[in-house]
């Protein structure tokens, strides 16, 4: 088990190193964050023991539960979840740097506010739908800009970039029209120069599609099934919004 986790991590790196050169790109540029919904607190201890230290949690329950076991082995917390607002102080105190998932101004709101009150700062990432599925969070693209444009004015946010998860498909073209989308917004959004945006930052690609993200430009990768195996309760569990999540 233990020298399975590793073992599987460093084939991500290799798949990682192999669609770097495929496209001129350093390995550098693209971390590895490791999807943990429903791995136990053990098993993400022996993936941040093999050498990983970026980690993102669904759930903030989720988060709550290891967190303990977790506290003194090195390592960054990520947010990847639907986050509702009364969960905000949640992801504050158990060490999150950077949600990954606002896809909304009154979620960038009311998190502004509370950084605000415990006088601190958070990155941030906009989470975009680009596959325009009904099933999926996220902000429509073609409301994008405006919400970086508003998201920007609350001083205490770090705007790094955005994130995305690809259309479930088994046609590579599509998934990659997905990623291309997000780039494309990127752009328009660095032409833009808006103060306080930094939009270095695209998290996109997980274990079925992270060669195409690559190509496309993704600098975070997020992947779960490839390194911790199959998990026993459906993506829709924590990707569907008509279901009660966190
Ligand atoms: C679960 C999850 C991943 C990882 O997916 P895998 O297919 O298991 O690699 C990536 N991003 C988000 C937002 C997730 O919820």
């Amino acid at each position: 088990m233990e020298n399975q986790i590793a073992e599987n991590i460093q084939q991500i790196l290799n798949r990682i190193a192999i669609a770097c050169r495929k496209v001129d790109r350093s390995p550098e540029e693209v971390k590895l964050l490791l999807a943990t919904k429903t791995v136990s607190a053990e098993r993400i201890k022996i993936a941040l023991e093999s050498g990983q230290t970026l980690i993102a949690e669904n759930k903030v329950q989720e988060l709550k539960e290891k967190y303990e076991d977790l506290k003194y082995t090195p390592h960054t917390n990520h947010f990847i979840g639907h986050l509702q607002t009364n969960k905000i102080k949640d992801i504050l105190k158990y060490d999150v740097s950077c949600l990954q998932s606002v896809d909304r101004l009154d979620l960038a709101q009311k998190l502004h506010q509370r950084l605000l009150a415990d006088n601190r700062t958070m990155d941030i990432l906009i989470q975009v739908n680009t596959s325009k599925e009904e099933s999926k969070f996220g902000a429509s693209p073609d409301t994008v800009i405006e919400l970086v444009e508003q998201v920007a004015r609350f001083e205490t946010l770090r705007v790094k970039g955005l994130m995305t998860i690809g259309i479930l498909s088994a046609e590579p073209e599509k998934v990659r029209k997905c990623f291309q989308l997000l780039r494309g917004i990127q752009q328009q959004i660095i032409s833009l120069a808006i103060p306080n945006v930094e939009m270095l930052e695209l998290s996109m690609g997980m274990s079925g599609d992270m060669e195409i993200a690559i190509e496309e430009g993704a600098t975070i990768i997020r992947v779960g099934t490839a390194i911790f195996g199959q998990r026993p309760t459906p993506d829709s569990f924590y990707w569907n919004e008509t279901m009660d999540v966190n």
